[in-house]
C-alpha cells in the first residue's frame, strides 16, 4: 500500500491503517490521537506500542558515516552491504542485539573487535562467571575482547574508522556497529498525562492511568511474573503477550495476567546462552555448577522450594543444553513447589529433567493461556 493510504477491511470488522505516519499527540480529555499531517484520528479505546529505538552515547564521530545501529531492515542492510571477506568490524556494546548478530557478521568472512564499557560481556543477562565462559569461548575464535573500554570518538582514518578510548589503544575498523542501548519511544506522549517511569506505566490488564488507554510491548512497564512489579522488558514473548491481553480487554472481553517472564536466549558461535527470570536477584539461595569442559554451566535462583530464576550456558549441539534451557524455563515459569527435588538440584544441578518432570512441571504448564484462560486444542478451534 502506498505510503499514508488509509483503507482495506480486516475479517467482519472495519480496518483501517495508515503506513508512513507518526502520531504526534495524544490527548485522553478529547480522545484523539493526532499524526504529523494534523490529521485527527479519535478513538474509543487507545493502544500505545511505540517501541524502542536504539541509543548512541553523545559523542563525536558516533552519528558520522560508517557508524551502523542495527535495529531496522534499512540499518541491517546497511550492515551488510559493509560487512565481507576481509573487513574489520566494531561493535560498541557487548550486549544481547550485538549477540544475535555476532555469528553472522563472522560467517561473511569479516574479524570482530567488541567493545565494552563495563567489567563484563552480556552484563544485563548473566553473571560475571558466565561471562568469562563466553568471552574465553569467543577469543578463542578469533573475536578481539575489551572491556572496561571507554568510547570517547571515533573519527575518520582514511576510508576506516578510529575508535578512540579513554585509555588504551585505538580500535581501527572498516564498519562500526553501536548497540550501546535502546530508549523506549516516548516523546509523542509528552503533556499527555499518561504516567510514566522507564516505560508507560499499566496495570495486569495493560491498561495506563486513563482507562480507555492501554499500552504493550516494548514501550510499557507491566507487571513482572517473578516481582509482580513493573518493567519494561524490551523482548519479544512479553510484547506478545501484552499484545493478547491488551487485545482482550479493548474487545471487552475482561483480562488480567500475572506478568510476564523476563528471558533471554542467544546463541554465539555454536555457544547456547540463557538466563530466566530473577537471575540476578542478590536475595535468592543460589547454586552454581561449572563444567570446564564444554563448556557448561547452571545457575539456579531459590526462593523456597521454588525456582525464581536461572542461568544456563553450553553447547548448542549438545542436546542437553537445548532441553535444559526449555526445562528451566518451564520451571521458572511455572514457579513449580520442588519439595524434595529441591535438594537432589542442589547436589545434582545438571539433572534438571528428572525433577522436572518429578515435578509434574509439564502438566502445569500446558493447560494454561498467557491469559489464564484453559488452552483450546487447535482441532476444536478449526472446528468452530
Ligand atoms: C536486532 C534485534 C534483535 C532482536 N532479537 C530479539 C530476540 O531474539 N528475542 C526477543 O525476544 N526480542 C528480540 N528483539 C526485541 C524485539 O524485537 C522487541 O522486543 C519487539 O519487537 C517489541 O515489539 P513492539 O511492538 O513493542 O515494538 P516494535 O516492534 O519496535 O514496533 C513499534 C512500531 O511503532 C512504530 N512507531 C514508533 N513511534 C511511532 C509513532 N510516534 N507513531 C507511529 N508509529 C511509531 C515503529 O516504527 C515500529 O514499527 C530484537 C530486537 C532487535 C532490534
Amino acid at each position: 500500500m502506498p505510503a499514508g493510504q488509509v483503507g482495506s477491511r480486516c475479517g467482519q470488522n472495519t480496518c483501517r491503517h495508515r503506513v508512513a505516519a507518526t502520531a504526534t499527540r495524544l490527548d485522553p480529555q478529547a480522545q484523539v490521537v493526532t499524526l504529523d499531517d494534523e490529521t485527527e484520528l479519535p478513538y474509543d479505546n487507545v493502544l500505545i506500542a511505540t517501541g524502542s529505538s536504539p541509543v548512541r552515547p553523545p559523542l563525536p564521530g558516533v552519528d558520522g558515516a560508517g557508524v551502523h545501529s542495527f535495529w531496522t531492515l534499512e540499518q541491517a542492510e546497511g550492515v551488510i552491504a559493509n560487512v565481507h571477506e576481509g573487513s574489520h568490524v566494531a561493535m560498541v556494546g557487548a550486549g544481547f542485539i550485538d549477540f544475535t548478530i555476532l555469528t553472522a557478521i563472522l560467517a561473511r568472512g569479516a574479524s570482530l573487535t567488541v567493545v565494552e564499557i563495563a567489567p563484563q560481556i552480556l552484563p544485563r543477562m548473566i553473571d560475571q562467571e558466565g561471562a568469562a565462559l563466553v568471552q574465553q569461548w569467543l577469543m578463542d575464535r578469533g573475536v578481539t575482547i575489551r572491556t572496561n573500554a571507554q568510547l570517547s570518538a571515533i573519527e575518520d582514518a582514511g576510508a576506516q574508522k578510529r575508535l578512540r578510548f579513554q585509555q588504551g589503544d585505538d580500535v581501527v575498523a572498516d564498519t562500526v556497529i553501536m548497540a550501546t542501548g535502546i530508549r523506549t519511544n516516548l516523546d509523542w506522549l509528552e503533556g499527555s498525562g499518561i504516567t510514566i517511569d522507564q516505560g508507560v506505566v499499566v496495570d495486569a490488564q495493560l491498561r495506563t492511568n486513563v482507562p480507555n488507554v492501554y499500552a504493550a510491548g516494548d514501550i510499557a512497564e507491566g507487571p513482572d511474573l517473578i516481582t509482580g512489579e513493573g518493567a519494561v522488558h524490551a523482548i519479544e514473548p512479553t510484547a506478545m503477550e501484552h499484545g493478547r491481553v491488551a487485545g482482550a480487554n479493548m474487545a471487552g472481553q475482561p483480562q488480567a495476567y500475572r506478568g510476564s517472564l523476563l528471558m533471554n536466549i542467544v546463541e554465539v558461535l555454536g555457544l547456547e546462552i540463557a538466563s530466566f527470570g530473577a537471575w540476578n536477584d542478590t536475595e535468592a539461595d543460589v547454586d552454581q555448577a561449572i563444567k570446564s569442559e564444554g563448556p557448561a554451566y547452571r545457575k539456579l535462583l531459590w526462593r523456597g522450594d521454588r525456582l525464581i530464576g536461572a542461568m544456563i550456558l553450553g553447547p548448542s549441539k549438545d542436546i542437553w543444553t537445548t532441553n535444559d534451557v526449555g526445562m528451566l524455563k518451564g520451571l521458572v515459569q511455572t514457579g513449580t513447589p520442588l519439595g524434595e527435588w529441591k535438594a537432589y538440584l542442589r547436589q545434582h544441578p545438571f539433572e534438571i529433567k528428572r525433577a522436572y518432570i518429578a515435578s509434574g512441571t509439564t502438566a502445569r504448564l500446558l493447560p494454561l493461556t498467557v491469559q489464564g484462560s484453559p488452552s483450546v486444542p487447535a482441532a476444536t478451534v478449526a472446528a468452530q
